[in-house]
């Protein structure tokens, strides 16, 4: 739904509503997606689909462009890139021990 274009990489469903929701709204500031995502209200349901490069970079680009995210911390944005992409990881399948997860967060926090 990013790049619209047809690349090697595989294409992953959007697959929580949490997702979803995050898509939609940074969409409202980034003009093409505005546009692309008109109407849409769950993407869920309508079975979005994305190269993960693309969802990241999208997500970068727009998360810190906003003027709303100003009074966001480098910390509190490093912890969610860091939930953001344990959920991308997790929907696909993948399993994390706690104690690989939890030095990952206190090395956020401690910067
Ligand atoms: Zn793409």
């Amino acid at each position: 739904m990013f790049c619209q274009m047809d690349k090697k990489e595989n294409l992953h469903n959007v697959e929580t509503l949490s997702t979803s929701t995050k898509i939609l709204k940074l969409g409202h500031k980034d003009h093409t997606m505005r546009v692309r995502l008109a109407g849409v209200t769950d993407l869920v349901a309508d079975e979005g689909k994305y190269h993960l490069k693309c969802y990241r970079k999208f997500v970068r680009d727009n998360e810190t462009s906003g003027r709303e995210d100003e009074c966001v911390t480098p910390a509190t944005a490093c912890f969610q890139n860091v939930v953001d992409e344990l959920r991308v990881r997790l929907a696909q399948g993948g399993v994390y021990k706690l104690s690989s997860v939890q030095p990952l967060t206190f090395l956020v926090y401690e910067n």
